[in-house]
């Protein structure tokens, strides 16, 4: 008996197509389906089907989709249609509130939808194993239990693990899952025992979910009057509303959040805080867990598939109550979400740079506004968009003007580097303010924005530069493991004695990378520790933490980093902070690229002077007189972005305009750029759009494959993401090339 004729499953799969997939009902539906459905009638059983993962034959393969509709519609000759193979799970894995996400963001973004979809399901889920065969499981009695006195009384471990089977149920909150009864030391043989008995049995876990009372909260700060009213004014928020918490480093924005968040949780909700990929730290995670006993759980890339599945499983049964996530957390279940924190709003990781490239901003925005419930952006070094975004009265500003606890802002100093002497990389009047600050105990943090001993291997002879051979950029020398390595390919080779060009022996670093800083000031301070933070470094397992842990015993010492040191730690000790190269960004073709140095000088400034100390920052320059470093060193952070966003808007750059790139890779050095500009001849009539390009990208060869781009602009958001969406769906018929590969990135902010 078939339930109901015939229906039709239209599947998102995760193929690189602009379209569903449509396949009949799996032979045997019946019996695969809960008795929760049946009892629907015909039509409600339809959209009980939407949201579930199917398993489809799709060529060769068989792939795992997520069922996106239901009905008796196809466009296929229905004798040729095939049919599902299996339907997975009872029950929907994506949410009717994720689908509406979901499908949102496959359109702004202009990405395949299977793509889309692939992004919000857990890795685990991403088999055909079945939701509930990954559920945790917990051990209970059955009715067989046996009365304790039956056991042989000097079988301890059996009469231990009777007494645990006794007790544990009515103890509130603990489950003897596998991991308890390990911890407990139960042997696995008098488990085996107790479940081939059938005394004892394998049972999902049924997450409770624990009502959250004043109990669970664990007193904050006292707030000073900025930060109640910031406090004040998020917790008032019922509805949608969009806050930007502007507060400068060590303003206390993470005990704005603390505080707004203790509401949300006594109003029986769940809050999102999405924070940059190093922004995760220990010490975050652990001020979270210290204010609320409450399950936090955490989402990001350095977690096992396992770990994401119990994440993902917490979110979307309501036990996780605060869920601290990297990108992609934003695409997580919730069963309540009441409120979404953006720390550090004005991060790149923020946005996804390949496949998918979605940002989490404006996710969650869009998250926000469609559940009404609030959002929180927080920087000290917000972002164009959204200032623009208060600017424009769409968001609330909330302002923390002053450090909390007490510290001041560090001073600002400007190193002019011509004049000073030698050509070391670190003038000496920062050297000897360094000596200064250690033997006043204190700690010195330097950065710079490039790993490795030096950015490139010149010949002195014929000045012949270490290059990669399939990118056009250099290899960088990284002294320690011998290596020349191209930091956009990956390739590496061991380093050359000879110059390719001439054959002469005397190849010389150029240039400065964190190795070669740490090197050099470990022989100029052999008797302090220098401690180098940047991904080689750190690569092994509890490196990173263990260096931490050192900075954070407080002794005098010297921290070298790159992007690594620039944001979140709060070491108290550190009063001097160096800059050592700011100019490369300076003369950049990237019109962000003064946002961004604005944003990065601010950020490593703001690890100065946390504690007691005053802190101050020396950064080291060759341009004293440009404006970008003035405005730096001499006004804070908010008259460089008022000047920034007005230079904007005068040259109609985004956030005033809006942008789409469409970038195409091929082995052909002229084929992107003529496909490109194909592709720009069709929308070259349409009046209030700006073609820009094609161009070469900034980096023309990478791994061995030309690249080029096609910048189309608009002041008219929908207008552009209208016509970029037609020229997509008909790229088929106008513009087919097989050598091609191309993107499209929506609202770039990377070129
Ligand atoms: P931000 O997130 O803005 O960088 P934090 O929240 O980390 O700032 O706060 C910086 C320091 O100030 C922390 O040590 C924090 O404990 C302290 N702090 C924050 N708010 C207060 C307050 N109201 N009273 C006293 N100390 C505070
Ligand atoms: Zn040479
Ligand atoms: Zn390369």
């Amino acid at each position: 008996m078939t339930l109901f004729s015939e229906p039709i499953l239209h599947v998102a799969l995760p193929v690189p197509l602009r379209r569903l997939f449509d396949y009949a009902f799996p032979a045997g539906f019946d019996n695969q389906v809960d008795e929760k459905v049946q009892s629907f009638s015909a039509e409600t059983k339809f959209d009980q089907l939407v949201g579930r993962r199917v398993v489809v034959p799709f060529g060769r393969q068989t792939l795992i989709g997520v069922v996106i509709k239901a009905d008796h519609n196809t466009d296929q000759d229905l004798s040729k249609l095939k049919a599902a193979l299996e339907i997975l799970d009872d029950e929907p894995t994506i949410n009717p509130e994720q689908m509406a996400l979901l499908e949102w963001a496959s359109k702004y973004y202009q990405h395949p939808i299977g793509d889309v979809y692939s992004a919000a399901i857990p890795g685990a889920l991403r088999t055909n194993k079945a939701i509930i065969d990954l559920l945790p499981k917990v051990l209970v009695k059955t009715d067989e239990f046996p009365a304790r006195k039956e056991l042989n009384k000097n079988a301890k471990q059996l009469l231990k693990l009777h007494d645990l089977l006794t007790e544990e149920p009515s103890t509130s909150g603990f489950s003897l899952s596998r991991a308890n009864l390990t911890e407990r030391e139960v042997p696995s043989t008098t488990i085996k025992k107790f479940v081939d008995n059938e005394w004892a049995q394998w049972q999902t876990a049924h997450t409770s979910e624990v009502t959250v009372t004043e109990q669970d909260l664990n007193e904050g700060l006292q707030l000073n009057t900025e930060q109640a009213l910031a406090v004040t004014a998020i917790n008032s928020a019922e509805h949608y509303q969009g806050f930007l918490l502007d507060g400068v480093t060590g303003s206390g924005k993470t005990e704005v959040y603390l505080q707004a968040i203790a509401s949300r949780l006594l109003k029986q909700q769940q809050v999102l805080v999405c924070v940059p990929e190093i922004g995760l730290t220990p010490q975050t995670i652990a001020r979270f867990q210290k204010r609320f006993n409450v399950p936090i759980a955490l989402w990001h890339s350095a977690m096992t598939d396992k770990q994401r599945f119990e994440t993902w499983q917490q979110c979307r049964s309501g036990t996780a109550r605060i869920v601290i996530a990297t990108r992609s957390g934003i695409f997580l279940p919730f069963k309540s979400l009441g409120m979404i924190i953006i720390d550090e709003e004005h991060d790149a990781s923020f946005k996804q740079q390949d496949g998918f490239r979605y940002h989490c901003r404006s996710m969650a925005l869009y998250r926000a506004h469609r559940l009404n419930i609030p959002v929180v952006l927080g920087s000290a070094t917000p972002s164009l968009e959204t200032l623009q975004n208060v600017e424009q009265n769409k968001f609330s500003l909330l302002e923390l003007r002053q450090r909390a606890g007490g510290s001041q802002l560090p001073t600002m100093r400007l190193l002019d580097l011509n004049r000073c002497q030698s050509q070391a990389a670190i003038g000496q009047p920062l050297l000897d303010e360094i000596s200064q600050q250690l033997k006043n105990g204190h700690q010195v943090m330097l950065f710079i924005n490039r790993r490795g001993f030096a950015p490139v291997l010149m010949c002195e002879e014929c000045h012949w530069l270490t290059e990669c051979s399939r990118c056009s950029s250099f290899t960088t020398f990284h002294r320690g493991s011998g290596l020349l390595i191209c930091h956009h390919c990956g390739f590496q080779h061991p380093t050359l004695k000879q110059c390719l060009g001439c054959g002469s022996t005397r190849l010389t670093p150029v240039g400065v990378g964190t190795e070669q800083i740490d090197l050099q000031l470990k022989e100029l301070f052999p008797n302090v520790d220098v401690v180098r933070l940047d991904r080689d470094s750190t690569s092994k397992k509890g490196e990173f933490d263990d260096k931490l842990n050192l900075i954070n015993q407080g002794k005098p010492m010297i921290i070298v980093g790159t992007q690594m040191i620039a944001k979140g730690h709060h070491f108290p000790n550190v009063s001097l902070v160096g800059i050592v190269d700011v100019d490369g960004a300076l003369f950049s073709s990237d019109f962000r690229a003064p946002e961004k140095l604005a944003q990065l000088v601010v950020q490593v400034a703001g690890r100065a002077g946390r504690g007691s100390i005053k802190g101050q920052v020396w950064l080291q320059t060759k341009f004293p007189e440009h404006p970008v470093i003035q405005d730096l060193v001499n006004n804070e952070y908010r008259d460089f972005a008022k000047y920034a966003l007005n230079e904007r808007k005068m040259l109609k750059l985004p956030p005033y305009s809006h942008q789409i790139i469409i970038r195409a890779e091929s082995t052909h050095n002229q084929l992107g750029h003529e496909w490109l500009a194909g592709l720009a001849h069709y929308l070259q009539d349409y009046e209030g759009l700006l073609m820009l390009g094609p161009t070469p990208a900034p980096m023309t060869r990478k791994a061995g494959k030309f690249r080029h781009m096609l910048t189309i602009q608009s002041e008219s958001r929908p207008y552009l993401h209208k016509l970029v969406n037609w020229l997509l769906e008909n790229l088929d018929t106008i513009q087919k090339d097989n050598r091609i590969r191309w993107t499209v990135d929506v609202d770039p902010i990377d070129v």
